[in-house]
């Protein structure tokens, strides 16, 4: 159904089972899973999809070890199971990542830990090898029996050096375990929506439409494209706003206080000394502050992350005084690297959607998930359920305790469970080396397209690869001119497949294009003709969105508007 057809069906019928609103992925779990379910459903995002907090994220799937030491074993064991069902439902976008912590001594913090479990510090310490070791010990044993990932080495100062000559020299040693991570977790969240859509045509997920006000049995919807509104009746609402729930309560006239954010930022350099000396490894660890900050590669570049910063906005900027925070952490790690500002392709901010709380510290606060609902009353006669914050990496399970309550609430009971359920081109995935070469070869007999192109492919979308390959090689197709990874036809498919409205959506979500670095004024030209084709925008609208695009990747992305400008005119 499209767009327009959504919203002539909500004219005729304004009943809704459950209405979710925000489509970060928590809201987008939670839509999947009762879609599955059968239950008529309706998610509104005011934005584009996986825009909010969910496109901040540091892109990690870990169990969190560091909130070991504030008592958090059932998340820290919910995380890990989680992240090993994603690596097995979502294999195209979940990589494992071995991840290494320097480490400059072996007893500090022995009894910093068991203070903060009790709550009688606060502060940031330093973790010895001691503390360290007892928390990948847990890690390991909290994932036993699970077909996972290896267990946790630690390695001696000598042979660390020996690996990487050019980390600190402080070190005592360093400890090396397994965690995982997501290239594409914008396309996790655009592919479950596809797969929710797909299995209940009672299920529908529109983005660009705010939750705009909410009074007796009604919400009102509005079309951020047209200002057009709509009024829908719900009989639960779930409101999935992240950093923004408090304010979509008070748009329906409940005051709350739930959410106390942070604000965490990260850039993303082109440095191949750097990625070099990180061995494929995530590094992990302390910065002299006692924030902990992560390095690793992301495909060819390397992601440098983060602050954690109370931030009352939802949707903040990435300072200056952040990047070069950023920058001057490397160093830390490794004394001899000088990250240069040239070296920066894009940079990125969310806000932490965390419970409200009065720590002191940010580090502190719980980074664990939990409903709160306001029951019905003389201002609104539907209940309304509140999902406060949770991790990337747990948005299933925490997706399934809404999905429950929601059942619950409209008297319906659950008839399948997602723990096992693959996400778009997870499915079918061929997970031995051979499998895949096969499945490779299969696809590359079947459509003519070089060996080269259909790994490419099979990389970016997993088997759904199959679907834009048959899609390539049914019409004339050409590499773009300004990135000849992609192809036109390839743009094509995703404007016609993909839920894009904007140009922005297809460079920063439905691609990796802006994060690596790749839009230059050649490239917005070139996919803005492709999107006027498939989408129908006149030269006017085109241009627009031309404008707009290259202004949000400079203002809040830090694309040099040097690069943004047209290199050369794209032949025809
Ligand atoms: C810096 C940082 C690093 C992180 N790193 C990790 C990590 O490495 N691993 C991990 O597991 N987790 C990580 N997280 C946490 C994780 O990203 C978030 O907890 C999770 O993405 C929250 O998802 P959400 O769906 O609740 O919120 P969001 O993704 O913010 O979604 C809420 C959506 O609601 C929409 N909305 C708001 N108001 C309205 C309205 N009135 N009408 C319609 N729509 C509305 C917003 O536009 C938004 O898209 C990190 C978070 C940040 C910020």
């Amino acid at each position: 159904m499209t767009r327009q057809d959504v919203f002539a069906a909500l004219q005729k019928k304004t009943d809704v089972s459950v209405l979710i609103v925000g489509g970060g992925v928590n809201g987008i779990g939670t839509f999947r899973d009762l879609a599955l379910q059968g239950v008529d459903v309706l998610l509104v995002e005011q934005k584009d999809f996986c825009s909010g907090a969910s496109a901040g994220s540091s892109h990690m799937l870990h169990g969190g070890i560091r909130y070991l030491e504030y008592g958090e074993f059932r998340l820290v064991r919910e995380a890990l199971t989680e992240r090993n069902r994603m690596l097995h439902n979502a294999p195209h976008y979940s990589k494992p990542l071995p991840t290494t912590i320097p480490i400059y001594s072996w007893f500090s913090g022995f009894l910093n830990a068991p203070l903060k479990f009790l709550g009688l510090r606060d502060k940031p310490s330093e973790r010895g090898a001691v503390v360290i070791k007892l928390g990948l010990m847990l890690y390991d044993w909290f994932t036993r029996g699970q077909q996972g990932l290896p267990n946790h080495r630690m390695v001696g100062r000598a042979e660390s050096l020996d690996l990487r000559p050019q980390i600190n020299h402080d070190i005592v040693c360093t400890a090396t375990y397994y965690d995982a991570w997501m290239p594409y977790p914008e396309r996790i969240c655009l592919e479950m929506i596809m797969d929710a859509e797909a299995a209940n045509s009672n299920a529908h997920a529109l983005n660009y439409v705010s939750l705009a006000s909410g009074a007796g049995d009604t919400v009102t919807l509005k079309d951020e494209l047209t200002g057009s509104t709509y009024n829908v009746k719900p009989k639960l609402v779930l409101n999935a706003a992240g950093p923004w729930i408090d304010l979509a309560n008070r748009s329906m006239g409940e005051q709350t206080q739930f959410i106390g954010g942070t604000k965490g930022s990260h850039i993303l350099v082109d440095n191949p000394e750097l990625r070099e000396m990180l061995l494929g490894n995530e590094v992990f660890f302390e910065n002299k502050d006692g924030r902990i900050c992560l390095i690793f590669p992301m495909l060819d570049k390397v992601i440098i992350g983060t602050t954690d910063i109370r931030s009352d906005i939802p949707d903040p900027v990435c300072t200056d005084e952040e990047v070069d925070y950023m920058i001057e952490l490397v160093s830390y790690v490794f004394p001899t690297m000088k990250i240069d500002r040239s070296q920066i392709v894009f940079q990125f901010c969310g806000v932490r959607p965390l419970p409200h709380s009065s720590a002191s510290r940010t580090g502190s606060i719980s980074r664990d998930h939990s409903l709160r609902t306001i029951e019905p009353d003389d201002k609104i006669r539907f209940p309304v359920m509140s999902l406060i914050g949770g991790k990337w990496t747990t948005f299933r399970a925490f997706s399934e305790q809404a999905a429950d309550a929601a059942l619950q609430r409209i008297g319906r009971s659950r008839t399948s469970n997602t723990k096992n359920t693959p996400i778009g081109g997870g499915r079918n995935y061929p997970k031995t080396d051979a499998a895949r070469q096969q499945w490779l070869a299969d696809l590359q007999q079947k459509t003519g397209l070089s060996a080269e192109r259909v790994q490419t492919l099979f990389e970016r979308y997993g088997t759904y690869a199959a679907e834009i390959a048959a899609f390539c090689v049914a019409g004339t197709d050409a590499p773009l001119q300004s990135q000849p990874t992609y192809s036109q036809r390839e743009i094509a498919f995703l404007a016609q497949h993909e839920k894009i409205v904007h140009l922005d959506d297809l460079l920063l979500r439905r691609s990796l294009l802006a994060m690596l670095g790749l839009v230059t004024g050649s490239l917005l030209i070139e996919v803005a003709d492709i999107l006027a084709k498939e989408l129908g925008w006149d030269e006017n609208r085109r241009e627009q969105e031309i404008e707009n695009a290259a202004k949000i990747l400079q203002t809040r992305h830090g694309v040099s508007a040097d690069r943004l400008q047209i290199a050369a005119p794209i032949s025809a």
